[in-house]
């Protein structure tokens, strides 16, 4: 799809005019390029031939959709308005503009100044940017610098006294690094707000608001969404001037390669259920998504209990006990892991061959974005709900929101009237809530031991 151009510039304004460094490979470049030759995936898009060398050792051979797209856009000096989900190549979309950017500015930063800021929803989904623009920029003289919450904030402190090039943050750390004077973003031209749509789930709209003032209005603006809510219109007029738009595999629509399906279940059987199909695919990567923190610790446990190798990742874990599982899952030490929404976007793990809804999830949009963990990397994926009687209502507006329906695969759907989906961020009759008579008993058929090796 070409990239349109909005019809609408933010508040009916011209777009601004720009005073910034442009891409001109040798403009403000200190030292002349190596190897200045045109190679790499994305060399006739102007990317620095250091960061081509970077992305074609990574395996990256030719440019996704979102990236044909948006790195043009990009490199004219364009604010950009994405639609799209994590998984279609975003990151490089934005960082490889980005970083050619900052190397062809040639300065360092000011002491306590960012010359680009990345803003992401969770500390998770931060990580990962950080490890994917540190490979995408080795060898060149651009430095990152990640600030989440749950680290220290003195050594975040200490780091920042030097300026950064690249700074990858979620807001409510970075506005408490701001009050305390440890950065300023008066010097920030480059901005990227990723996964807009769960910062604002999340709440951070005010902190967003706050953020968007103490920006130089002299700056180029990127948001990346998977859905557009409302919102969402009025953060991105805020934030972007005359954006050009791109949009890939549009918001409710899930990736083609996952294998769907639906298995209806009562809430108390669901354990034995999910054991069952653990069971099935020895060694595999899965993912389960439960509603609240304690069901899917509790989950995690009874696992454990019946010989999975398992780890729990949500809200009430620590910084570092979230590192540690997910870094455990991606080595493939533990077979499965058991999470609540705060992993249902951004995790890019590409063996993951399995997500499960344990409970299905109110936000219908969140059922996207939690079966989008598989699938991913070109690899096939399957992903199966649970549906409990109560939880039809949920599933129907899944299914409406995909518009399509999620294919059988077990048990029978109930009979009568259909129960209205819960509101969002409502308990209802999942995870939080004791199981039912039958949700602690061993599986019927126990499920064969994960190999040794892969056990916790
Ligand atoms: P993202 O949407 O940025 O999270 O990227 C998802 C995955 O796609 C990551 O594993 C990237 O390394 C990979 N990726 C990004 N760009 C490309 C590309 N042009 N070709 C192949 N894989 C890519």
């Amino acid at each position: 799809m070409e990239p349109t151009n909005s019809r609408r510039p933010s508040r009916g304004q011209k777009p601004r005019p720009r005073n910034l460094p442009n891409f001109d490979a040798n403009e403000g470049r200190r030292a002349p390029a190596r190897d200045p030759l045109p190679t790499g995936p994305f060399a006739d898009m102007g990317i620095d031939h250091r960061i081509n060398a970077n992305v074609a050792a990574m395996g990256l051979t030719k440019p996704t959709p979102i990236q044909d797209e948006a790195i043009p856009a990009v490199v004219k000096g364009r604010d950009v308005l994405g639609l799209a989900q994590t998984g279609t190549g975003k990151t490089a979309a934005f960082g490889l503009p980005m970083l050619t950017r900052l190397i062809n500015f040639g300065k360092k930063p000011d002491p306590k100044t960012c010359r680009a800021l990345i803003l992401a929803p969770t500390r998770e989904l931060a990580t990962q940017i950080a490890t994917n623009i540190d490979a995408y920029a080795e060898g060149t003289p651009i430095r990152s610098f990640r600030v989440v919450g749950g680290a220290s904030i003195n050594v975040q402190t200490e780091r920042l006294s030097r300026g950064v090039d690249v700074l990858i943050a979620t807001p409510g750390r970075l506005m408490d690094l701001i009050e305390r004077r440890a950065i300023s973003l008066e010097a920030t031209t480059y901005l990227v707000l990723d996964e807009a749509d769960q910062m604002l789930d999340i709440g951070f709209i005010h902190t967003l608001r706050k953020i968007a003032r103490m920006l130089p209005k002299d700056r180029q603006t990127l948001l990346f969404s998977a859905t557009m809510p409302k919102l969402m219109e009025e953060l991105a007029d805020t934030y972007l001037t005359d954006p050009v738009r791109v949009a890939v595999n549009p918001p409710g629509q899930a990736a083609k390669k996952i294998e769907q399906g639906v298995h209806f279940v009562t809430q108390g059987d669901k354990a034995t259920l999910l054991a069952e199909y653990l069971s099935k695919h020895p060694g595999e990567l899965a993912m389960v998504f439960g509603r609240t923190k304690h069901g899917s610790e509790k989950l995690a446990k009874l696992l454990e209990k019946w010989g999975f190798a398992v780890a729990a990742i949500h809200g009430n874990k620590s910084q570092g006990q979230r590192e540690r599982a997910l870094d455990a899952f991606r080595k493939g030490q533990t077979q499965v892991l058991v999470a609540t929404d705060v992993a249902a976007r951004g995790l890019d793990i590409p063996e993951v061959a399995h997500v499960y809804n344990y409970d299905l999830p109110n936000v219908p949009e969140n059922y996207v974005h939690r079966i989008g963990r598989t699938a991913r990397a070109g690899r096939d994926g399957r992903a199966v709900a649970f549906c409990a009687p109560a939880e039809v209502g949920e599933l129907r507006a899944i299914e409406k929101a995909m518009k399509a329906a999620i294919p059988v695969i077990g048990g029978e759907p109930p009979v009568g009237p259909v129960p209205s989906a819960r509101p969002q961020g409502g308990r209802g009759p999942g995870m939080g809530k004791p199981m039912g008579a039958g949700g602690n008993k061993r599986p019927a058929r126990r499920p064969s031991r994960a190999p040794k090796s892969r056990q916790a």
